[in-house]
């Protein structure tokens, strides 16, 4: 069997490893990427005023089973104390209230968390244990997820806030936005959970350099092809049942299956013949700021500033890193009105972080960080029958009950490749 992924992000590498350590039979595959490295959404940047960083600021939480089992994969002596884990804070009022989920199984932990919290208030502590309880039960609630979390400000304000700065960290767009069953999931995996599911972690350096780097290795061993600088402008379907890629160096070459791994507004427009998808998508923005820094009063860490239009702070001994999720609103300013709006916000609502500290910074606006749909997403493999059905789909965009995360990419790229194993166990299907 011969298969051509397109795209080279983590679906993409996820997809290529469970293909090719679990087929039946021999599998070629080959990867074709636009860009010059492996990664796309977590490449590595390499910029003169600060060094090397990621694409954006990115988290992995403790409940990513299927991250962990990739990594597992392509670096059999992974182990969770190669990452970082990151202390949580809320910044309230240049106040600093740190959230911790002492180790114990669910609901001591959360119990134990709650009673050491000093940002909630009594009321707001039972009122967020009724939440996550009656979300975790109930599937089917008539109520929209703002009238579930989102209670009456005056009595329940840090509440408000603390779901606000989280849901945004997860979901990078509006409350209105969140598939139900998606929010569902995140309650049972973080706060429903095991302490260690609770927790966040970042990589010791780049996402490149754990995800992406231990694959290069892996992918010379199993014998899988990677074309960078590849694009491909058209997957054409033939009468011989083959699929047919256009690549931007004039080649078109044909392959049993195609895997396309690429974002759902780009890969519409790619298909011959033309099928128009259910569900039209639009990018949800990321506005990231990276800061090298003289000092810094504050431990590492994050830290979610309430009250602010700035989501979060990432601290790692002198470097900083401001997130404003879902940013649209401010993400056409020009990067000197940006940069000084934002300083501006951070020294009112932090005082520890002074702007006689920063040494260089670097904007980063992502336009297309995660994607809404204007409509209850409709699974695209259910409903591309002949002569579609060569065409698989992965990408984080592709799993309905999961956020778009790394977990959802990397589970992505583990179901397609359970479709092609079926495939080769029983062909006529
Ligand atoms: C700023 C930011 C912050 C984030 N924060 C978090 C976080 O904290 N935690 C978390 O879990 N997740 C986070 N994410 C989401 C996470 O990065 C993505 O869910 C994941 O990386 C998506 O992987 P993917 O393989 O599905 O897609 P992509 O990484 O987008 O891969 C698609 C690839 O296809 C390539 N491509 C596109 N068109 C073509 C073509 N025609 N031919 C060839 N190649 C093509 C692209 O160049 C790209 O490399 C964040 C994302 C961003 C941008």
């Amino acid at each position: 069997m011969e298969i051509a992924i397109i795209g080279g992000g983590l679906s993409a590498l996820s997809a290529a490893m469970e293909i090719s350590t679990n087929a039946t039979n021999p599998v070629k595959i080959h990867i074709f990427e636009k860009k010059s490295q492996l990664g796309g959404r977590i490449m590595e940047i390499n910029s003169a005023k600060i060094g090397k960083v990621d694409f954006g600021q990115h988290l992995i939480s403790g409940a990513y089973h299927n991250t962990f089992s990739y990594l597992k994969k392509v670096q059999p002596n992974f182990s969770i104390n190669d990452l970082v884990e990151q202390k949580m804070y809320f910044i309230r009022d240049n106040e600093i209230f740190p959230f911790k989920n002492p180790q114990f199984i669910f609901p001591i932990n959360s119990i134990l968390g709650l009673i050491s919290n000093k940002f909630f208030t009594f009321a707001e502590k039972l009122k967020f244990l009724e939440q996550i309880i009656y979300i975790k039960k109930t599937k089917h609630s008539q109520k929209t997820i703002s009238e579930l979390l989102i209670l009456e400000e005056t009595k329940f304000k840090n509440l408000n806030n603390f779901w606000k700065k989280f849901l945004l960290s997860v979901f990078n767009t509006e409350i209105e936005n969140i598939e139900k069953n998606q929010l569902q999931y995140v309650i049972k995996n973080i706060f429903c959970s095991s302490s260690r599911n609770s927790r966040f972690y970042l990589p010791k350096s780049t996402l490149a350099k754990l995800f992406v780097h231990p694959f290069w290795e892996k992918s010379k061993q199993l014998g899988i092809e990677i074309f960078l600088k590849s694009k491909i402008s058209r997957i054409s379907f033939l009468e011989n049942d083959k699929v047919e890629i256009d690549v931007n160096n004039g080649n078109t070459i044909s392959y049993d299956y195609v895997i396309s791994t690429i974002q759902p507004n780009e890969i519409e427009k790619l298909l011959h013949p033309k099928i128009n998808f259910p569900n039209k998508w639009k990018g949800n923005t990321i506005l990231t700021i990276n800061f090298k820094l003289k000092k810094i009063s504050l431990k590492n860490g994050l830290f979610a500033i309430t009250d602010s239009f700035i989501d979060w702070i990432f601290i790692d001994k002198l470097r900083a890193t401001i997130v404003i999720s879902n940013s649209q609103d401010i993400q056409n300013f020009q990067n000197n009105d940006l940069i000084e709006i934002i300083l501006q916000e951070i020294n009112k609502k932090c005082y520890s972080f002074s702007i006689g500290n920063v040494v260089s910074l670097e904007v980063l606006k992502i336009i297309k960080a995660t994607m809404s749909s204007d409509n209850l997403i409709i699974n695209l493999q259910e409903i591309t029958s002949f002569p579609y059905n060569r065409l698989l789909f992965a990408g984080d965009w592709t799993i309905l009950e999961i956020p778009q995360t790394i977990e959802s990419a990397i589970l992505s790229g583990k179901i397609v490749s359970e479709r092609i194993i079926k495939i080769q166990q029983n062909p006529k299907r």
